[in-house]
């Protein structure tokens, strides 16, 4: 679902190479060396490709039922992997939440890819038999170079349930797959800003602007709201924002896509449906020179 086709590379993000690229006259086929594509996954997944090269942040296919919250011991679905996914260099974690970590095993599986995260990813990571190799402990500061793409790892701040974290600190002492949805247990959380091909990504899973470096897009959840939302697009002088994080993950890739419920105590006291579309509106009120893309679900947009 989403209110526009697949972007064209914006106006304002348009370097004077690119520009010059896209404007050959009489070929078919343009390659634009310096073109980054982005893929929503879903949830807060997603996938990055500048000249042939992929990484992937957080990617979450499996979607596992909701009662999986309480109960049961869900397994992750590899042919989800092999199915939506293409071979990535690496994939970033911002924390260690299921819907952020889970199918993260069979993506190195599968691919070979490395993954980058906290210490509780790491661990979760060597608890499904990742090789050691490809699992790389990170930190807030960390510099990461990954062929076309340069990452800088930032702080994050997670949102609370009804005032608490949920499913956070220390592991259990025993971690032994497949995995409660409440063993996944978050320690620090990441924002990533990912440089490619001239454009820079940023992941920016925060409401705080004192650190935040400026970027072209920036992915966003709007759970946060649009105040926050705008104030830091503003702050990482964006030119395209794309709401990522508002569909409801309880629901397989195979049902049409709706928006999540806002967990409890998140913003209104009331139980309600994140709306996308809102806060792109709300977004653009306060802040009309920047484009709101609402992503439709593992299309490729090129900018
Ligand atoms: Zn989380």
């Amino acid at each position: 679902m989403g209110l526009r086709p697949p972007c064209v590379i914006p106006r304002g993000l348009q370097t004077p190479r690119n520009r010059f690229r896209t404007a050959l006259p009489g070929s078919k086929i343009i390659r634009m060396a310096d073109s980054i594509k982005f893929r929503w996954l879903g949830t807060a997944g997603i996938e990055l490709e500048s000249n042939g090269e992929r990484i992937l942040i957080d990617p979450y296919l499996s979607r596992f039922p909701i009662q999986y919250n309480l109960f049961g011991r869900p397994v992750p679905n590899p042919g989800l992997v092999t199915r939506y996914l293409s071979p990535a260099r690496a994939v970033l974690v911002s924390h260690a939440h299921f819907d952020h970590l889970a199918d993260v095993p069979n993506v190195c599986r599968e691919f070979g890819t490395v993954a980058y995260g906290s210490s509780n990813t790491c661990a979760i990571l060597r608890a499904h038999d990742v090789p050691a190799e490809q699992v790389n402990p990170t930190r807030v500061g960390d510099a990461i170079s990954l062929d076309p793409f340069e990452v800088r790892v930032f702080p994050g701040k997670h949102g609370r349930m009804a005032g608490l974290l949920p499913f956070a600190g220390k592991l259990p002492a025993r971690l032994d797959p497949p995995l409660r949805l409440s063993d996944y247990r978050m320690d620090t959380i990441f924002s990533f800003h990912v440089r490619a091909a001239q454009t820079s990504c940023l992941i920016w899973n925060t409401p705080d602007t004192s650190a935040i470096p400026q970027a072209d897009i920036l992915f966003f959840c709007p759970l946060w709201g649009e105040r926050i939302g705008a104030a830091v697009a503003e702050a990482a002088q964006v030119k395209v924002l794309v709401p990522v994080h508002w569909d409801d993950f309880f629901s397989s890739l195979d049902r049409p896509l709706h928006p999540m419920v806002v967990p409890p105590g998140w913003r209104s006291p009331w139980i309600r449906r994140m709306e996308p579309r809102a806060f792109a509106r709300a977004v653009n009120t306060l802040l009309p020179e920047v484009r709101i893309l609402i992503p439709e679900i593992l299309k490729h947009n090129t900018m």
